[in-house]
């Protein structure tokens, strides 16, 4: 499957004939075909567009994720040593009384 296979195996837009690739008009029909060749390289480059796009959101995704964990582990250490800070304040504090 692939754009190889597309090209090969195409058919009329308007009666769904097998057409050979590259021809202008439909040999059932008529039907012109070239003007559904472009808009089918259009609508490609579109969607190729598109997809380069959405995986730029995913990789945007997977940072923004990266960089919540890491506030999240920052958080956590900050609150370690702020209880760390308070133990030494309370340790200090007794030494003083002592002292007077
Ligand atoms: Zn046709």
């Amino acid at each position: 499957m692939g754009l190889e296979d597309g090209r090969r195996q195409k058919v009329c837009p308007s009666c769904g004939a097998p057409v050979e690739p590259g021809a202008k008009y439909c040999w059932r029909c008529g039907a012109k075909l070239e003007f559904e060749d472009l808009v089918n390289h259009q609508a490609l480059s579109r969607e190729e567009d598109l997809l380069s796009e959405l995986k730029e959101i995913v990789k945007s995704l997977k940072r923004l994720n990266e960089l919540e964990t890491r506030v999240k582990e920052l958080e956590s250490e900050n609150k370690r040593l702020k209880e760390e800070l308070a133990r030494k304040e309370e340790e200090l504090k007794a030494l003083r009384s002592l002292l007077e």
